[in-house]
């Protein structure tokens, strides 16, 4: 340093410029005109790294990168022939420094030019801005970022000043408004998007300007205001400066249009979904079938309808407090069992099954278990329905059908002992009349007579157990018959027994036989009698019924329609249930041998079948009997009995009979009768033989007597074509067995006269001398 010395020689005014010199921040360098530098001080010194020892005298080339030192040296050039005084400046790239170890940095440098002593020196006050430029460059980059920020941003980021005037509009806004930001910056939202108001975005804009954030507020758009149709929400912040006051507003818009419609079609669906379930919870509340879910875990009940609590006899509440485990509880039922191996094998399963729940209902049940599984957990479904009804009527009609076939057995057998009666009784009259009252042989020929009058009577009740007996139905007045009885069942059921009779008003005809009808009272009457050993009462009610087609159903098989009802009642032992599901059977009786036949019933049941009605019985052990008897009414008044007359007896008849009978004992007894009654008798064995007979023969033929089924040629057809032979002629046929008649159920038609099998002698001759006696009086008040 040579120069400006600061070892204290010199001026003061050197002294003090040297001091300034040296004690600059920036490097002060001044080289000759050989560019030789003169001046070193000590901030160049620490910026470039050479001591002004080492610096002094060296080319201000050491100072300049190599491919800066051809240009520097123009400048200097330049400089120096246009002779300014005050430097030009320049800084960044363009200007850089060199360090004594090969380094680089960006200067700054201004160049002066001066005289001293003669010697023209040139001074750089050089200045490192490495610092500066590495700010500038943060700078620059934060701006670039932040503008990418603005850029990149799928939401729109809207900012205001304090004014709220526009000062960012990014590109999202520009696509979404389809506003380019020029538009908008430095205006006011009112200028350009007068409708915001409506929206309350002005309101939210001066919240946040008063410190308030504003979030997500959701505004519906559709073009023109937006560039498609969607919703937008926006969100609003106070934009605060370095020192937290506020500056302006943040406002964020973001597009949640597919948002808003996810949240629609979850809605609806939620909607829709809710709909369905309404709808499934409505159609099972309301159906008749018992629909229950359980648990397969815990086997807690976890729905139960309606239905189920109907048919379990209990309230929903009380199965939701169920557990299926308590179906164990449940006598005789194998529910819990299924429900297990449902649940087991994962599969449905249905069964049917007679129940008697915890609750005291006795029923049948169909049910099925159906396993399924819920959030991984598995449940069993059940489904129920009462067939309880069902099964009733099943075993009726199972009753009815054996009913049936015991009814076939029985009329197949009383038919035939029929035949056979009719003979033994036929020829034990014949004996009888032979050996005369005195006789011994006469009394054992009584006995026989007798048992098989019995035997007769048993046949009788077998053939109206098996409907099969032949009926004389007339129109009745049941309260007519029932007090006409009144009397002989009075002494039936004897004097510890009141008979009490309670005869409906008004109540309506019926067809049956009224012998039968009669038959039917008594039976019930001696098993009154027989159930209230130790006295009580017996009850015959009347009544007009209309059985609807609906109560006919809990009973089938039965009439439906306008009826009459006869009850019968007694407070006597009553019958368990198993006695009730036989007491029609024949043969089938609780009393002691001898005492009870079994049959009465039998009959009873037969006759009102034949008859076109229906019985019931009711019973309860111990507490008393009521059967129930339904005939069907009819339109039309019964008659009044007139008295029979009586035909004259013992007169010795006249007349021919053309007798038609295929098996041999029982023509010859009929022929024996009847010629012992004083008429002619001609004998055939079969329909063909008696028609040529009767060409054959000259005489008058007064009646045709004929048995109904024979061989070749039946009783009717014979019968039809001698009619058109011998019109005024009369007929009678002889049967047992209303299969064999040409009548439909065992009731004639009007005009057929019939002769029930086996007959007595005086049924026989009687029936005879009637239809002739009434002939004769007809054809002679006709031929007078
Ligand atoms: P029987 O009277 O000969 O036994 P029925 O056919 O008349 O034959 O009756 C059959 C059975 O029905 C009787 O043995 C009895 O057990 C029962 N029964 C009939 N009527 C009554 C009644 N009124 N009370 C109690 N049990 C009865
Ligand atoms: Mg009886």
């Amino acid at each position: 340093m040579d120069l400006f010395s600061s070892d204290g020689s010199g001026t003061g005014g050197e002294r003090h410029l040297a001091g300034i010199i040296a004690s600059a921040m920036d490097a002060i360098i001044s080289v000759d005109q050989k560019q030789r530098v003169v001046l070193f001080n000590e901030a160049a010194e620490k910026m470039f790294g050479y001591t002004a020892t080492e610096a002094l005298g060296r080319s201000l080339d050491c100072f300049i990168p190599d491919r800066f030192r051809h240009s520097h040296r123009e400048h200097v050039r330049t400089f120096a022939r246009t002779n300014f005084t005050v430097g030009r400046k320049g800084e960044g790239r363009n200007l850089v420094g060199l360090r004594s170890d090969g380094t680089e940095f960006p200067i700054e440098v201004s160049i002066s030019q001066l005289e001293l002593a003669g010697k023209k020196l040139f001074t750089a006050i050089v200045r490192d801005i490495t610092e500066r430029t590495l700010a500038m460059e943060a700078l620059r980059e934060a701006n670039e970022f932040n503008h990418q920020i603005l850029t990149s941003a799928r939401d729109g980021i809207i900012v205001y000043d304090r004014h709220l005037r526009y000062r960012v509009w990014n590109p999202f806004m520009e696509e979404l408004s389809g506003v380019p930001a020029r538009a908008v910056i430095g205006k006011k939202p009112p200028d350009v998007f007068p409708f915001l108001r409506e929206w309350g975005v002005y309101a939210n804009l001066e919240k946040a300007l008063e410190g308030e954030t504003v979030a997500a507020h959701d505004y519906p758009c559709a073009p023109p205001i937006s560039t498609r149709a969607g919703w937008l929400s926006g969100s609003y912040y106070p934009l605060r400066d370095a020192s937290s006051q506020i500056a302006g507003v943040i406002e964020i818009i973001r597009d949640i249009t597919d948002r808003k419609k996810a949240e629609e079609e979850l809605r609806e669906s939620k909607a829709r979904l809710a709909e369905i379930a309404d709808f499934a919870q409505t159609v099972i509340a309301s159906s008749p079938i018992g629909i229950a879910t359980y648990d397969g875990v815990s086997g807690q009940c976890v729905s139960a309808n309606e239905a189920v609590a109907k048919i379990i006899g209990c309230t929903t509440e009380a199965i939701l407090k169920q557990n299926f485990k308590e179906l164990a509880s449940w006598k005789v039922s194998p529910l819990l069992n299924d429900a297990q191996v449902a649940l087991l094998n994962g599969d449905t399963l249905r069964n049917q099954a007679h129940i008697l729940t915890s609750f005291g209902k006795d029923s049948w049940l169909e049910y099925v278990f159906v396993p399924f599984t819920v959030k991984l957990r598995p449940h069993l479904l059940l489904m129920m329905s009462d067939i309880t009804e069902q099964k009733q009527l099943e075993e009726q009609f199972r009753q009815a059908q054996k009913m049936e076939a015991v009814g076939r057995f029985a009329g197949g057998m009383a038919h035939d002992f029929n035949n056979m009666l009719g003979v033994i009784i036929g020829y034990s009259q014949l004996l009888q009349d032979k050996l005369g009252p005195e006789d011994s042989g006469g009394k054992q020929l009584a006995e026989i007579k007798k048992a098989a009058d019995r035997a007769t009577a048993l046949t009788r009740q077998l053939l109206a157990f098996s409907r099969k007996q032949v009926l004389y139905p007339a129109v009745l007045d049941p309260n007519a018959v029932v007090q006409d009885l009144e009397k002989m069942l009075g002494r039936m059921i004897g004097e510890d027994i009141e008979l009490v009779i309670r005869l409906g008003a008004g109540v309506g005809s019926i067809l049956a036989d009224p012998s039968q009808l009669e038959q039917v009272l008594m039976n019930l009457a001696v098993n009154a009698r027989d159930a209230m050993p130790k006295g009580g009462h017996f009850i015959i009610e009347t009544a007009n019924v209309d059985i609807d087609e609906m109560s006919a159903l809990g009973h089938q098989p039965m009439v439906t329609g306008p009826c009459v009802m006869l009850a019968v009642s007694d407070n006597g032992c009553g019958m368990d249930a198993h006695t009730q599901e036989h007491i029609f059977e024949p043969f089938f009786t609780t009393k002691d041998p001898g005492k009870g036949t079994g049959l009465g019933l039998s009959m009873v049941y037969g006759v009102v079948k034949q008859s076109g009605g229906y019985i019931w019985v009711y019973s309860e052990l111990g507490r008393g009997t009521t059967f129930k008897i339904y005939l069907p009414r009819v339109n039309q008044a019964a008659a009044v009995d007139a008295p029979r007359e009586a035909p004259p007896a013992d007169t010795l008849a006249s007349g021919t009979i053309l007798l038609v009978e295929d098996e041999e004992p029982m023509r010859r007894l009929a022929s024996s009768l009847l010629a012992q009654a004083g008429y002619t008798v001609i004998e055939a064995e079969c329909g063909v033989d008696g028609l040529a007979l009767a060409h054959r023969h000259s005489g008058a033929i007064d009646l045709l007597l004929t048995d109904v089924v024979m061989p070749r040629m039946s009783g009717k057809e014979m019968a039809d074509r001698l009619l058109t032979l011998r019109p005024g002629m009369n007929v009678l046929y002889m049967s047992g067995y209303t299969d064999d008649l040409p009548a439909k159920h065992g009731i004639l038609g009007p005009g057929m006269r019939l002769l029930q099998k086996p007959f007595t002698r005086e049924s026989l001759v009687g029936t005879v001398r009637e239809i002739l006696s009434q002939n004769s009086i007809e054809n002679g008040a006709m031929g007078t």
